[in-house]
């Protein structure tokens, strides 16, 4: 009898230990899994998926702490023409050179970057206004050129990106589809003036657009 409870009791710690591993196994399978679901699996940034997530998080997060939130959206400038020439291959190898500039460029811990489509990118500055956010677009425009990708169809002769931003101001209620869509107009804008640039969206109806910055 005794036996035979010494014997029990040794095989139900065995299964507990066993189970312990399997359930230690699949948390990090999880981890993984829920990693890979997030992530470019190309330049390993943060994906649209994981974009959309966090810049909802962090509209409402704005609103409520009353902080302002800065958006840039960046775009690989003529890259339709660099793929042509140089082929799809070198095409991806400069996309992954784009984001690791971009990703070695980004200094606070909180700033996030993400490949939302083919060559475009998105960048989330919490508790950043105007300013700094341009700051931190021109570093990141200039941290692309630094990268002297030679891109013959580029008036610049090198890979360059162009940038909009966009802010949500303290005390707006704006979401996040209404900071996209001006970060998008201001990136427009960036592009229909030459390229290479950083372009924010003003707010004011009378202030024209400008330009924070244009040259190599
Ligand atoms: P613009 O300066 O106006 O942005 O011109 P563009 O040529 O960059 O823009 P367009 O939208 O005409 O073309 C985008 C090109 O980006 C199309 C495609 O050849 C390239 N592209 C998109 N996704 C990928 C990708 O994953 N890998 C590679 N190699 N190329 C891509
Ligand atoms: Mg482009
Ligand atoms: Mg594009």
């Amino acid at each position: 009898m005794c036996a035979t409870t010494v014997v029990l009791s040794a095989l139900f710690q065995r299964e507990l230990i066993r189970r312990k591993a399997a359930q230690q196994t699949m948390a990090v399978l999880n981890a993984e899994l829920r990693q890979l679901a997030t992530m470019d699996a190309l330049t390993g940034l943060g994906n649209r998926r994981q974009f959309d997530e966090i810049l909802a998080r962090e509209c409402r997060r704005a609103a409520r702490v009353g902080k302002p939130l800065s958006l840039l959206m960046l775009d690989a400038d003529h890259f339709k023409s660099f793929n042509d020439r140089y082929g799809h291959q070198q095409g991806d190898q400069a996309l992954k050179l784009i984001a690791d500039a971009m990703q070695t460029a980004l200094r606070a811990s909180s700033d996030t970057a993400y490949r939302i489509g083919g060559e475009e990118f998105a960048v989330v500055l919490p508790d950043t206004e105007q300013a700094s956010a341009e700051t931190v677009a021109d570093r990141l425009r200039q941290a692309v050129l630094g990268q002297w990708m030679p891109h013959a169809g580029n008036p610049h002769g090198l890979v360059t990106i162009s940038c909009g931003v966009a802010v949500l101001s303290t005390g707006s209620s704006d979401g996040a589809a209404a900071l996209i869509a001006a970060a998008d107009k201001a990136l427009y804008e960036a592009k229909r003036q030459g390229r290479n640039r950083v372009q924010t969206a003003v707010s004011t109806p009378n202030q024209p657009p400008y330009i924070v910055l244009s040259r190599i």
